[in-house]
């Protein structure tokens, strides 16, 4: 990988005496590695090895990146020593492990990305690179102020527990300027003292009993155990109805590799999904695991990195990007909810972070367990194939029984405008709530409406920069668009008639539904759950805990709900638009529906009192529908599977997309037509396009695709990156490649 590069030549050394050279990558989307010298009288130049973080200049800047390999043996693919550039230095964090390091370079080859794109998702945190500074807090130690104020108040009873905390905290916690803590700090009444400089990471206790595990459990745990404890690299997956106690499951198999010492890492899907399962673990073992998502601030990010690449994070639980901390000694991978399509990341570097944990664990020569109560059709044929081992639990913890799922047939049951709620769903929301139990009322549509438009001219408010509608936000007074956030307040007319009053809103969001229910059920205590009214994970915490201590009786969310949580006291699940996921071309439709209304169906009856979901369809006799009031998953799954094979779709064949964007729509078609001639012309590979993408403009881009559709066994990566290759891309004109698309948009 490593070749011919230099950064601009000026010798900044002795060029007679020899010197060590070296190639370093950096976390910048460049072809290949750089050469850098060490030149031999620096200090501690011989100590410089693989792996080392370092800082190097890059033009006129520093740039950091990891030492990739010993300089260039080609001497005609080396840049000349005299035009070579030193190091700048060797930076105080731990070196990147080998196996990260291979990751690295397969994740780029598999993705088509630069490698320096992929290095740089590993070093997300540049500040945890340098020295742990000393971090001030303050303690409640001296006298009371002579003048006691409302904000001096505030401040010492933040503090009266004893805690220690730095200013911003403090001031941020008591609501007062960090002036007021200063201030308290010179009078004398607060303390200064120093917490210390990296994160006391708790250990977690792995001899701790779990629960007594049933007879499928056990034998389930022991297979994992065993895994663990034999080593080398394995996938399992581990398929159970929703509530068959997977969770316990697997916590046996993180006590194994806790009690050899290594590290766990712990994927899901959403970070909403993480405060539960903190929760659980440290009950389980004593101690909070880590946990890793985008939320996290700074300084917490910066200590984790740290924790984690000095070997002290013993459990890291997180979204996709936790794949790429800086593990010294991984030895257990569990993906939980392995069919979410949330693991695939569609920005940047595209991957699929279930995926690219498997190639982690082959690397790492360690044990993976993907867990799931609807496994994709990609694990599954996986299994067929003997490349997965599988292990079964076929029921629900003790006396817990599956929900009974029912199909209510809209098309003889359809409310009047402007309602989307059936009589039978109304009747057993009211069954349900006489009985003193919770019910869910399930619609995956963020917002008010999905669509407004005006009565008089039929004129639909669109974003300017998106092929999208505007949603209306009647809680914020606002329509926007969920692709790029532009938004405006609602107007009073319609903009292109100018017809006052004539704006209507159509179509169910999550707000509207609100609405019917309040007016229906005026006194019930409810709660709105969707991914803008309750925002981060702490805030989502505390919804979910109100909902599963009951304060609340009726819950309307979008899919943050429907996922993995526990809520004993939830026994009618109210799917309002069962149809919904149907619509548009993606090839995993069917599939990704079933997974969906499951998983929300299997919120009710987790506890004593057994569940019911109701689905509210005007397709009952859709495939999708009939599995699910049947339970038939499998036979559900070995249509789709007969399908897919028959058309070579994915697993049975391999795709690859192409997004060609930019704002100059002629270069962009121009780009697509071009790729579209370059194509490869091989017998088994099929192109499909280019054609406008039904997203033909995002964020004021213009896109275009093109799909290559080859068989299973076919190298797609390498097929794709020859063809993009081929075409000489302008500047202003981006082209992604989606190795194994999920979105088609
Ligand atoms: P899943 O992950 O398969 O949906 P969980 O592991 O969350 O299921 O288990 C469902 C519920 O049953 C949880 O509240 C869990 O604590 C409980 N549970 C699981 N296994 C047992 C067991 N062997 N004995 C008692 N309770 C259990
Ligand atoms: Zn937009």
């Amino acid at each position: 990988m490593a070749a011919s590069h230099t950064s601009e030549a000026k010798p900044q050394f002795d060029q007679t005496a020899p010197l060590r050279r070296i190639h370093v990558l950096l976390p910048l989307p460049l072809a290949s590695a750089y050469d850098y010298a060490i030149p031999p009288q620096s200090e501690g130049s011989e100590l410089i090895e693989i792996g080392d973080f370092v800082a190097v200049p890059l033009g006129r800047r520093k740039v950091t990146g990891v030492v990739w390999g010993e300089g260039s043996a080609d001497p005609d693919n080396a840049v000349a020593a005299s035009r070579l550039r030193p190091i700048a230095q060797r930076l105080p964090a731990p070196a990147m492990a080998e196996v990260t390091r291979r990751f690295v370079e397969w994740l780029a080859d598999y993705t088509c990305a630069a490698p320096g794109a992929a290095l740089r998702m590993t070093m997300s945190v540049p500040t945890a690179l340098e020295p742990p500074r000393p971090r001030l807090a303050y303690v409640l130690a001296g006298p009371a102020p002579a003048r006691m104020t409302g904000a001096r108040q505030r401040v010492l009873a933040v503090l009266a527990d004893g805690q220690a905390m730095p200013t911003a905290t403090i001031a941020k916690l008591a609501a007062v300027s960090t002036a007021v803590v200063r201030g308290l700090v010179k009078h004398g009444t607060l303390h200064e003292v120093q917490l210390p400089a990296e994160l006391p990471v708790p250990e977690p206790d792995w001899q701790k009993a779990g629960e007594t595990l049933s007879d499928d459990q056990s034998a389930a745990a022991a297979a994992l155990r065993a895994k663990v404890e034999g080593g080398g690299y394995s996938t399992t997956l581990l398929d159970g109805v929703t509530g068959a106690g997977k969770t316990e499951v697997y916590l046996e198999a993180v006590a194994a590799a806790l009690a050899q010492g290594r590290q766990v890492l712990v994927l899901v899907p959403e970070i909403g999904l993480t405060a539960q399962w903190l929760e659980r673990f440290e009950r389980r073992f004593g101690a909070a695991p880590l946990a890793w998502h985008s939320d996290l601030g700074a300084a917490r990010r910066r200590l984790t990195w740290r924790a984690v690449a000095q070997g002290r994070a013993r459990v890291v639980v997180g979204a996709r990007s936790a794949l790429f901390l800086p593990y010294t000694d991984l030895g257990l991978i569990v993906v939980d909810e392995e069919h979410d399509a949330a693991f695939k990341q569609e920005d940047g570097v595209i991957y699929h972070a279930r995926d690219m944990a498997v190639l982690r664990a082959s690397l790492g020569e360690i044990p993976i367990v993907l867990v799931s109560a609807t496994p994709s059709l990609e694990s599954r044929v996986n299994v067929e194939t003997h490349r997965y081992e599988s292990l079964h639990l076929p029921n629900r913890i003790g006396t817990a029984e599956l929900p009974q799922i029912e199909a209510v047939d809209m098309r003889g049951e359809a409310p009047p405008g402007s309602q989307w709620l059936s009589e039978t769903l109304i009747t057993a929301i009211k069954e349900t709530l006489e009985a003193g139990e919770q019910v869910l009322l399930f619609l995956n549509r963020r917002g008010y409406a999905p669509l407004t438009l005006c009565r008089t001219c039929g004129h639909r408010l669109q974003c300017p920069h998106c092929t999208a509608w505007l949603v209306e936000h009647r809680f914020h007074g606002r329509l926007q668009c969920h692709h790029c956030g532009f938004n405006l307040r609602r107007p009073q007319a319609c903009p292109e008639c100018e017809a006052e009053g004539t704006l209507v809103a159509c179509g169910p969001g999550v707000e509207r539904l609100g609405e019917e229910v309040d007016a229906l059920f005026p006194d019930v205590p409810r709660m709105l759950i969707a991914s803008d009214t309750v925002r981060g994970p702490e805030a989502a915490a505390e919804a979910i805990r109100q909902i599963a201590e009951g304060e609340v009786s009726l819950i309307i969310g979008t899919q943050i709900v429907a996922k993995g949580h526990h809520f004993p006291m939830l026994t009618l699940v109210g799917v309002i638009d069962g149809d919904l996921g149907l619509q548009g071309g993606d090839l995993r439709a069917a599939e990704r529906t079933y997974q969906m209304l499951h998983q929300v169906a299997g919120r009710a009856g987790r506890a004593q009192r057994p569940g019911r979901a109701l689905l509210q369809t005007y397709m009952p006799e859709h495939p999708v529908m009939k599995a699910l009031v049947s339970g038939e998953r499998d036979s559900f799954m070995a249509q789709e599977r007969r399908a897919r094979e028959f058309q070579g779709l994915p697993p049975f064949g391999r795709l690859v997309a192409l997004i060609i964007s930019g704002q100059n729509e002629a270069q962009v078609i121009d780009t697509a037509r071009e790729l579209g001639r370059a194509a490869p012309r091989q017998q088994d590979v099929e192109i499909l396009g280019p054609a406008p993408a039904p997203l033909s403009l995002l964020r004021g881009r213009f896109r275009q695709r093109l799909l290559l559709k080859c068989p299973r066994n076919a190298n797609a990566s390498a097929l794709a990156r020859t063809w993009v290759n081929l075409v000489n891309v302008p500047q202003q004109v981006r082209v992604a490649i989606d190795v194994d698309p999920y979105s088609f948009l």
